[in-house]
């Protein structure tokens, strides 16, 4: 039986693995809309060889270029938000949410209001959506399966007990690249060197959140969104091998943990494929060739990023969307050489410090409270004392 899908944020690292699966098993499915920002040539391309329904940009002013592209094709071409999220309101089986940042929130809330399945990878729109997505999850009757590699983890060992049984839920974290350099030396860390993952093959702001330890922060909070068992019952480990994706320890002292490559077509599969199960083309786990699994305590001193993280998780309301757009706009200040790798944490403390507004109850007020954070933090980067 085929099935329909499409891709928000089809041209990146968690886009082309997913087109990679397809590829594979290619009359399986049917891809209806395949969206990109701005590299049109490359989206052009994939909705050619995936004869997709339709193609989208992001930023409008990619769409001419597009529309030459796909000359000659029956394939629809379209540009901007409204276009973006029209594409995702068409009706598909699973829509793959692979946008990065708070971009992909209107997107993938427009998918979720469709209801069916959503394989979401936009950790960023969850986090600052927070209760709002939540609740449209629950009102559309979408099924929300989680990509990110740990929290797929979680997923799948959830399927061991039930969620009341379940004692705490250990989130891995491989510690990213800088893991052992010191505050001196990390205060120097250029964005080359932030994101070279030693394990995981990213797009460029995760990567440097890896490094920061802010996509642990991150996960933390959509944990939280995704699996209710409390905030006091999630903790994080750092891994740095990536072999244990995460853990859920039940009430009678069990712990299951899910294992595998540090390939994300072994998560995005499971969601493709769920509630059954397809075959990879991912290297098997050879355990014996790994020889050691170890495991230390997160630095909280060297990376703040996890404690800024679970203090706005915490305090609830709008401060996870605060915390996620300041630290948008500082990644992408560090990635421009603009700001230093350790200003990354104090920019987005300093911005929850002076940007505390009230809890955000509609999607229009989770983009607003977005906005308004992200010139702050704008303003907290521009302040000398700050940097
Ligand atoms: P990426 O930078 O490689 O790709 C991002 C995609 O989003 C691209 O297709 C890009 O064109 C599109 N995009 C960017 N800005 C946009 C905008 N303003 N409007 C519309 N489209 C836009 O990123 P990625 O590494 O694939 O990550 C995607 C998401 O998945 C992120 O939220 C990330 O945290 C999450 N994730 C990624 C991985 C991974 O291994 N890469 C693992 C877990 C979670
Ligand atoms: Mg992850």
């Amino acid at each position: 039986m085929t099935r329909s899908i499409s891709i928000l944020g089809a041209t990146g690292s968690v886009g082309a693995s997913t087109l990679d699966l397809i590829r594979r098993n290619r009359d399986a499915w049917r891809i209806v809309a395949l969206t990109a920002n701005c590299n049109a040539g490359e989206l052009a391309a994939l909705a050619r060889e995936f004869e997709a329904e339709i193609a989208v940009v992001g930023d409008e002013a990619c769409l001419p270029e597009l529309r030459a592209a796909l000359a000659g094709s029956a394939i629809e071409a379209a540009g901007g938000c409204q276009a973006l999220c029209d594409a995702a309101g068409r009706p598909v089986d699973i829509t793959i949410a692979a946008i990065v940042g708070c971009a992909g929130l209107r997107p993938t809330m427009t998918a979720i209001c469709r209801g069916g399945a959503i394989a979401l990878a936009n950790k960023e729109a969850l986090v600052s959506a927070g209760a709002v997505m939540t609740a449209a999850v629950a009102e559309h009757g979408a099924t929300l399966l989680p990509v990110d590699s740990e929290h797929n983890a979680i997923f799948q060992c959830l399927q061991g007990g039930r969620i009341a049984d379940v004692r705490s839920i250990t989130l891995t974290a491989s510690g990213g690249p800088l893991r052992t350099w010191s505050a001196e030396r990390l205060a120097r860390a250029t964005p080359a060197q932030a994101v070279a993952h030693p394990n995981w093959d990213m797009g460029a702001k995760i990567s440097v959140d890896s490094a920061t330890m802010m996509n642990k922060g991150l996960e933390f909070i959509e944990a939280h969104h995704l699996f209710p068992v409390g905030l006091d019952a999630l903790r994080i480990v750092v891994h740095p091998q990536s072999v244990v994706h995460s853990m859920v320890e039940y009430c009678d002292g069990s712990t299951l943990a899910q294992l595998g490559p540090s390939d994300m077509r072994v998560p995005i599969a499971s969601c493709l494929a769920w509630p059954e199960r397809m075959d990879t083309p991912c290297a098997p786990l050879d355990l014996a060739a790994i020889g050691s699994l170890t495991f230390e305590a997160p630095d909280e001193d060297r990376f703040p990023a996890t404690r800024l993280a679970r203090n706005a998780a915490h305090a609830g309301g709008a401060a996870p969307a605060v915390l996620n757009a300041a630290n948008e706009v500082a990644v992408a200040a560090f990635l421009a050489g603009q700001i230093a790798f350790t200003r990354i944490a104090p920019v987005v403390e300093e911005t929850l410090d002076r940007y505390a507004p009230s809890a955000p109850s509609t999607l229009d007020d989770v983009l607003a409270v977005d906005t308004e954070a992200r010139s702050r933090a704008r303003e907290v980067m521009e302040t000398a004392a700050i940097g």
